[in-house]
């Protein structure tokens, strides 16, 4: 919704498409593969993929992204896709008229209740502690919105379902330490992102939580490596600002390039 040009905003894969298209009319070339591991060699780089291809470059822009975070609770991984999901935008309007949990009480959790009342006649915020750690404005937001019901200091232990879909979750109050069935249709997981970098572990430096450290003109600690979007960015997150760190990494790609004398 908030990408500039799309005054009717568009959906994250058409984006993609469009843009993928635009570059391959400037002779972008694209491969399709999980990069598994990375090593510098004396004038460039190598990636080898998990296809076992390998591919040499002088530059590398690494924009991997990051991965929405999982509970780790059991019934998570049996009801995926069939209830239990990180994506309000993607899997909000499959609940029409239905209750469902959002679970995380930072500003994604805030924005991704505020959208499923679209749909949801319920949806609770259950979140870990007394407080939110999600900004004022999107709190405020939140909670005058009157399809939003907050339930704090209270984990989600098990997610319960019909063998098809999910019913409910297990709470357990952390302060009193009691259990609670709660009923639900579904389950939203807005706890963070953890960063893709593990190809580059121990090469590429790090922040304490995992991120790509990337000085501001998008250079990692080692020179011709570049990072942008999601791997380097744990606070804006947002597709706008993952272009627009991609556009100053490939200037800065294709400046370093020229003063290698290519
Ligand atoms: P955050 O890391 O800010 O929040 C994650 C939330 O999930 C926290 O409340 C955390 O609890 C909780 N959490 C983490 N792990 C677990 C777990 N295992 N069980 C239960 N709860 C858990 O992530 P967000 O995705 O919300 O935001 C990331 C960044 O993106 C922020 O900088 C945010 O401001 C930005 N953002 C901005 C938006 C906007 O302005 N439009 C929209 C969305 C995100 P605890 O508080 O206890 O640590």
């Amino acid at each position: 919704e908030n990408f500039p040009g799309f005054p009717n905003g568009v959906q994250g894969p058409e984006l993609v498409q469009l843009a993928r298209k635009q570059a391959e009319r400037f002779g972008a070339r694209f491969l399709t593969d999980i990069a598994t591991a990375f090593r510098q060699l004396p004038h460039g780089f190598e990636i080898s993929f998990s296809s076992s291809k390998k591919l040499q470059t002088k530059a590398l822009i690494i924009a991997t992204g990051a991965s929405a975070r999982w509970l780790g609770v059991p019934g998570e991984e049996q009801y995926k896709g069939r209830g239990v999901t990180t994506c309000a935008t993607c899997d909000g309007f499959f609940f029409r008229g239905k209750e469902v949990i959002v679970i995380g009480g930072g500003d994604s959790a805030m924005e991704e209740a505020t959208f499923l009342t679209k749909f949801a006649t319920k949806v609770t915020v259950i979140h870990r502690k007394s407080d939110l750690r999600a900004s004022k404005i999107m709190q405020e937001r939140a909670k005058q919105n009157p399809k939003i019901h907050l339930l704090f200091d209270a984990v989600v232990a098990e997610i319960l379902g019909d063998g098809k879909k999910v019913t409910g979750v297990q709470l357990k109050n952390l302060k009193t330490g009691q259990a609670q069935e709660f009923r639900c249709d579904g389950v939203f997981l807005a706890i963070g992102h953890v960063p893709n970098t593990a190809t580059f572990v121990g090469k590429i430096n790090r922040d304490e939580l995992g991120y790509i450290i990337a000085d501001k003109w998008m250079h990692t600690n080692m020179p011709g490596v570049f990072a942008a979007g999601d791997v380097a960015d744990k606070r804006f997150r947002q597709a706008i600002t993952a272009a627009g760190m991609g556009c100053m990494a490939a200037m800065e790609a294709e400046k370093w390039l020229v003063d290698q004398g290519d």
